[in-house]
């Protein structure tokens, strides 16, 4: 089959588009084989081509996010059938271990991304757990491929962090760094919907102009302004209840100093850098809650696609590239240049 691969890690020249064996003729009893009719890009895929701290099996197919038709079922599998359209949600959990039983599948100790320690997404099959895959909801203006491919990743992680780490309540003020991530523009909606009033940054006007249009309250320029200091002149002082965090060293003391008493910052990424300090005193003091949130588990993934179903949280799609210029994608997602997602066609669109 066709597919993305990296056969070393590096820059994108490492990216292939090859033919590899087929997925395994036999499936396990719960798994299911998609054909994939759309994957969407997250930072995730220019970090595992960078090279992540695990062992890569080569040629290693990329992609986490994706959408498709069920084209086989294992014997066992009772939640979809041959045909139907599904989206995949590409944390995979063993499903066994005291985590998994507890519903907390995104800290699993065998947790696997599609695309980064499996098979991804970007070929013209993937096999995935039935628990993995939810079919596309119907709605009045049908999903694109496209759209579809995009949810998952970036609504799930995002709702974790919002809904049930941050645990937002209406009325309070949420910041949001870099509305251009796909994160970072999905917990600016969900935290919209728990009823918070929200303020998102940019380093582009261009970027901050849409995101008003996507309902951000208040929109600054991280370039051109303080943001403690705006966020501080927003709340009449207090400073913002929750920080959504996913740039790291770059954005760390200024998130903080942007943190109201008793505030909450979770993080689910270090883009520009892992290693942060704070001021004990200040955490205490304050009372805050420092958090990180990955991915989410089976029962939130029921939430976001419920909600998706009832017309909310509808992904945001940047541009459509046909497989065959899938590179051409990843260079747009390092140069930054896009707002929402960026996805790419199935080989046989
Ligand atoms: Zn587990």
């Amino acid at each position: 089959m066709r597919a993305w691969v990296i056969r070393a890690t590096g820059s994108l020249d490492q990216l292939q588009l090859a033919d590899v064996p087929d997925t395994p003729s036999s499936l396990g009893s719960r798994e299911v084989r998609i054909a994939v009719r759309a994957a969407a890009l997250n930072r995730l895929d220019l970090f595992v081509v960078r090279g992540l701290p695990h062992e890569y099996r080569y040629p290693h197919i990329l992609g986490a996010d994706g959408a498709g038709v069920v084209d086989a079922v294992g014997t066992d599998v009772r939640s979809v059938r041959t045909g139907d359209r599904v989206m995949i949600n590409p944390g995979i959990p063993d499903y066994s271990c005291e985590y998994c039983r507890a519903g907390e599948h995104s800290l699993c100790v065998n947790y696997g991304i599609l695309g980064e320690h499996r098979p991804g997404t970007l070929a013209q099959y993937v096999v995935v757990p039935e628990q993995n895959v939810s079919v596309i909801p119907t709605l009045p203006k049908p999903l694109t491929w496209a759209e579809a491919a995009a949810f998952s990743l970036v609504t799930l992680t995002a709702w974790r962090m919002v809904v049930t780490r941050a645990q937002v309540r209406p009325g309070e003020t949420v910041l949001v760094w870099g509305i251009g991530g796909g994160v970072s523009l999905a917990a600016m909606r969900v935290a919209k919907l728990q009823g918070a009033s929200v303020i998102v940054t940019s380093s582009s006007d261009a970027k901050l102009h849409e995101a008003q249009k996507l309902g951000a309250d208040v929109t600054l320029n991280h370039t051109t302004q303080k943001i403690s200091q705006e966020v501080r002149a927003l709340t009449n002082k207090r400073g913002a209840d929750v920080v959504i965090e996913n740039v790291g060293e770059a954005t760390w003391d200024e998130s903080l100093r942007s943190l109201g008493r008793g505030g909450r910052l979770v993080s689910c990424g270090a883009t520009a850098g892992p290693k942060v300090g704070f001021d004990m005193r200040r955490l205490f003091w304050y009372q805050w809650s420092i958090m990180g949130s990955t991915m989410g588990n089976d029962a939130e993934y029921r939430e976001i696609v419920r909600l998706l179903g009832s017309g909310e949280l509808r992904p945001i799609v940047d541009r459509v590239f046909p497989f065959t210029e899938a590179r051409a994608a990843f260079e747009r997602l390092e140069r930054g240049e896009q707002l929402g997602k960026i996805a790419i066609d199935g080989p046989e669109a």
